[in-house]
């Protein structure tokens, strides 16, 4: 199916419907209606012409995983980097560190073009926006000068760590290890699943912001802190130097979004990786802070488009299978435990054992009785 971006209807939508006026009256932005129109266009070009095309291709290709090297598919990074050249990462980024500044509901509209031609393509960039608004707002000012002008031009991809194989939505069961070092920096260990574009070839470098938890941290989420962690640590010269102790195991095999690489990452082989405090250590903050760009992640993406991936993913988990125990997930809905990961499967261990679980999978598949076709 080809996709065409539907510049107009957005345009109107903002013009009309998501008070533009009243923000540029109030002075909240000075943006004019040709320029608005003129990088919707552009922006619905480049979905069209470029992303576009390049999805059935890249959904059937997939990416290839091989000692540890992530390749994505044919075309995939030529489009990124032409992309990045262009302008579309730093469209609403700081414009003291190169962003151009505009406006996020107009970022968020060209999101809805990228994730809508693919969004196995739009999603990466989505997680490097977010890091770009977490660095940007809690990192210290060695660290923004380091890392946030190449994360702006998309030179270098950021990426979004929480979870592992026993904290999922309960991030709170975090098991990441970060030790103080003499110099500052801290040492990372540990393992994160499901870690979208943890590794890829599209970039020379990739930023990956982690949650880990310090050995006197409070349990739960009152002890998580942030840390950026790059894949190269940098040289004097600011570029890509040594390569730090992070590797990608695997990835994923998944449902759809097959161009995207899901990757479970492992920190510390080598006694530990590098990273840099974002924010303040421990009490909530790391977490707020990782909220803020996950939910930056979260409320860019296309609402269409995303609500149709999800719809799409959830009818075909309750066409396929019964929620069953493919993997132990976060605590049981009646202890308080954390369940540890090696123990034999139990009654409790499907996401329908949680009255929100349960309540997720009958609407699924109530919508699935009710909407047999999309419309
Ligand atoms: C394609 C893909 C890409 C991803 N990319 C990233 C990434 O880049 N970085 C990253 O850190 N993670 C990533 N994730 C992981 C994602 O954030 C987790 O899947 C998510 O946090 C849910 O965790 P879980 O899978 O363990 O499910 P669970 O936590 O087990 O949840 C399963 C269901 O149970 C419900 N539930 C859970 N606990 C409770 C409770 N106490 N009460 C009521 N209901 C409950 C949930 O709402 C959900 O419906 C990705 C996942 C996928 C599928």
């Amino acid at each position: 199916m080809t996709y065409r971006a539907p510049v107009a209807d957005i345009a109107f939508t903002l013009k009309h419907a998501a008070g533009f006026a009243a923000a540029r009256r109030d002075g909240i932005f000075d943006l004019a209606d040709d320029l608005l129109e003129a990088v919707l266009e552009e922006a619905g070009k480049f979905a069209t012409d470029i992303i576009a095309p390049l999805n059935r291709a890249g959904d059937l290709h997939g990416t290839r995983f091989h000692d540890g090297v992530v390749t994505t598919p044919p075309g995939w990074k030529e489009a990124y980097r032409s992309w990045a050249a262009a302008g579309w990462n730093g469209l609403a980024s700081p414009e003291p560190w190169g962003g151009q500044g505009l406006p996020h509901a107009v970022n968020a509209a060209c999101i809805e073009m990228w994730n809508s031609a693919s969004m196995a393509f739009g999603i990466g960039p989505v997680l490097t926006m977010g890091a770009i608004d977490a660095l940007a707002f809690h990192g210290s000012d060695a660290l923004k000068q380091q890392y946030l002008p190449k994360l702006i031009s998309g030179e270098w991809m950021g990426t979004m760590q929480l979870t592992e194989p026993q904290a999922g939505s309960d991030v709170g069961a975090l098991r990441t290890k970060a030790v103080r070092a003499p110099d500052g920096s801290y040492r990372i260990t540990g393992q994160k699943i499901f870690i979208t574009y943890g590794e890829h070839d599209l970039t020379d470098n990739i930023i990956h912001f982690v949650l880990a938890r310090l050995p006197d941290a409070p349990p739960g989420t009152k002890g998580i802190s942030l840390f950026l962690v790059p894949k190269f640590l940098l040289a004097p010269d600011g570029a890509p130097g040594a390569r730090n102790d992070v590797r990608a195991h695997s990835v994923e095999h998944k449902l759809g979004i097959h161009a995207s690489p899901t990757c479970t990452m492992v920190y510390g082989d080598q006694g530990g990786a590098t990273g840099f405090l974002i924010g303040q250590e421990k009490s909530r903050h790391g977490l707020h802070v990782h909220h803020d760009e996950r939910d930056a992640a979260r409320g860019r993406p296309a609402r269409r488009g995303d609500r149709r991936d999800g719809d799409a993913a959830g009818r075909a988990v309750c066409a396929r299978a019964p929620p069953g125990p493919w993997r132990r997930h976060g605590r049981d809905a009646i202890g308080a435990d954390h369940r540890p990961c090696r123990r034999a499967p139990h009654a409790h261990d499907h996401a329908g054992a949680h009255p929100r679980g349960a309540r997720d999978l009958l609407r699924n598949r109530g919508r699935d009785r009710s909407q047999p076709s999309y419309g």
